[in-house]
């Protein structure tokens, strides 16, 4: 068993090693070879040519330690404690939490994107600062920082949880391949960071380490997979009840868990990694700040777009049966509400007709007519339609339904007709 309070030794890899004139990096197994003992300046340091971990209450250099014990006379070891003490006797600063926990888990989730992306090899992450006090004093304190200037920056409370290291390691990955955009802008509020936390969770996914080899991953506190939009939307824990159930709640945070879990299921069903290389070239090609780029659908379409009509009822079924909806389905029926399966196209003269509109976003109006066959294009309008036999108005439910509860037409003469659906959004 993993016992957290006495973590097993892990070598750290390219991590900067000075020595009297000599100074380089560790290789894969945590060691280098120099041509000295250890002499005076002898200095193990946390970083690394691409990144580099400081102390928040030091924000000048990174973590430095100078310590060594001798293995014998050709074998030293530096062993990282989990804290270290940073105090000076007239400056007074907290101690320097877990730092080699965020290296190992930097290396980790690094390993998972330059694999997704070989150019990522050479981006130079944000500095990331630990012992950030003011992020909520617990070990899920963490926050990727984008200021106006577009800089950035990685903060963490404690660096204890692998959970939260490489969430917002993941952050900055998708920031970055988006070309340094942000979904929403710098000014981003709960309402409109459910993309740019899915993207989170769903690399995150890729490699998440349940039984760190450091510190114990303590589990993601929400078991995503386990979650739909209601869940949400009904949850004291996840908001604050007071918000509406229908498309603009898809974009508040925590709708990103049930969003990430769609993605699972889709790369599960579907591609697999190949899944990773779609959601790749749907962020590659963004480079300019969209209004929608924070709605769930701008992916959705983005997917829909780029897939087979097999693999679009696939994808449009996921997000479905997670309570998302986009694509309306309107079918004819002989009553009103028919249940599943007892839908109804073809009517005998003087046979009611009923309309029932499913997988609608939910509590939306819309509008739903019936039109003489004909055939369709794209971008084509409303007025340019054949002859409106009816036109019917409603708003869909809080399962994304609606239905006509008289009917909206009786068939009179022997044609066949179209039914739409005009979603006002
Ligand atoms: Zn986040």
């Amino acid at each position: 068993m993993f016992d957290p309070t006495n973590p097993p030794e892990t070598p750290l890899k390219a991590i900067h090693v000075e020595n009297d004139s000599e100074a380089d990096y560790t290789d894969l197994g945590g060691i280098i070879h120099l041509s000295s003992v250890p002499q005076d300046n002898f200095t193990v340091s946390l970083f690394s040519t691409r990144w580099d971990i400081r102390s928040i209450y030091n924000e000048a250099k990174a973590l430095n330690v100078h310590y060594f014990v001798e293995i014998d006379s050709m074998n030293y070891e530096t062993i990282i404690q989990d804290t270290i003490d940073t105090q000076y006797l007239l400056n007074p600063r907290p101690p320097f939490l877990y730092a080699a926990n965020i290296y190992y888990h930097l290396q980790k989730q690094d390993d998972i994107f330059t694999n997704l992306s070989s150019s990522f090899s050479s981006v130079t992450y944000p500095i990331i600062y630990n012992d950030n006090e003011a992020l909520p004093a617990n070990d899920w304190g963490g926050i990727f920082i984008v200021y106006p200037d577009n800089t950035t920056e990685i903060h963490y409370h404690n660096g204890y949880n692998p959970y939260i290291i490489m969430h917002e390691l993941t952050h900055f990955y998708t920031f970055n391949r988006m070309n340094s955009l942000t979904f929403s802008g710098v000014a981003s509020t709960m309402l409109d960071k459910a993309m740019d936390e899915t993207f989170a969770e769903y690399w995150l996914g890729r490699d998440l380490v349940t039984n760190s080899p450091i510190r114990n991953y303590r589990g993601n506190s929400i078991a995503i997979d386990l979650l739909d939009i209601y869940n949400i939307h009904t949850s004291a824990v996840y908001n604050n009840l007071s918000l509406n159930l229908n498309e603009d709640f898809y974009s508040w945070y925590y709708c990103a868990m049930p969003i990430a879990a769609v993605w699972e299921d889709i790369r599960l069903s579907l591609w697999f990694y190949d899944f990773d290389i779609k959601l790749l070239g749907a962020l590659t090609p963004i480079i300019a700040n969209d209004q929608d780029l924070h709605k769930p659908r701008f992916f959705y379409n983005i997917l829909m777009r780029t897939s087979t009509p097999n693999a679009q009822m696939i994808i449009n079924k996921a997000y479905s049966d997670r309570g998302l909806h986009f694509t309306p389905k309107v079918v004819s029926a002989g009553i009103s509400n028919p249940p599943e399966g007892r839908d109804k196209n073809m009517f005998r003269i003087g046979d009611p007709v009923h309309m029932k509109v499913i997988n609608c976003p939910q509590n939306i109006p819309l509008t739903v007519y019936v039109v003489e066959d004909q055939d369709y294009t794209d971008g084509m309008y409303i007025s340019a339609l054949n002859a409106i036999i009816c036109q019917v108005s409603g708003t869909s439910d809080n399962d994304g339904v609606w239905y006509s509860s008289t009917p909206v037409m009786a068939a009179s003469d022997v044609e066949d007709y179209d039914i739409l659906v005009d979603k006002n959004l």
